[in-house]
């Protein structure tokens, strides 16, 4: 079985920048899943996992733009800290989480005001060069609940 729309697929990776600092992996913890051909990951990444089988293991390399896009600058923005998730107490460098009407969004802390934080509305790993080193563990046909919702349900996925 290959990697085709409305498959789900379990893979371990670790990104990491053009400095081959590692940003994040999975490696060592849990997978990750992911229902394929929904927009569920960046495009690049996922033009990439396009027809790999179970056991294949690479690298793919996403320009800036291709990846979390380019760092836009003036993209800092004050906000009520009550609107900012994801921890209790906030230091500058920090990543939290804002609710905005296209859904989540990841955010870096600028300053941190009593009542009030100053965030840069940049992804964190804007503007860099990023390549993930992927292995593919698992595909599977997704249900019929699963391709509705247009997620992946079950281990490394959703829960509700
Ligand atoms: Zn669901």
């Amino acid at each position: 079985m290959s990697i085709t729309k409305d498959k789900v697929v379990q893979f371990h990776y670790a990104l990491h920048d053009a400095d081959k600092t590692v940003e994040e992996t999975t490696r060592g913890g849990s997978p990750m899943a992911y229902l394929h051909g929904h927009n569920n990951m960046i495009k690049g990444l996922e033009q990439a996992m396009e027809g790999k089988a179970v056991g294949d293991t690479f690298s793919v390399t996403l320009a800036a733009k291709d990846a979390y896009g380019e760092h836009q600058p003036d993209s800092e923005q004050r906000i009520p800290v009550k609107h900012l998730q994801g921890a209790k107490k906030w230091r500058p460098g920090m990543v939290g989480t804002v609710q905005t009407e296209q859904g989540q969004r990841q955010v870096t802390v600028v300053k941190v005001g009593k009542f009030m934080v100053t965030v840069d509305n940049n992804h964190p790993l804007a503007g860099k060069e990023l390549t993930f080193d992927i292995d593919i563990l698992d595909i599977r046909d997704a249900t019929a609940e699963e391709v509705a919702h247009g997620h992946a349900h079950g281990a490394g996925g959703h829960h509700h």
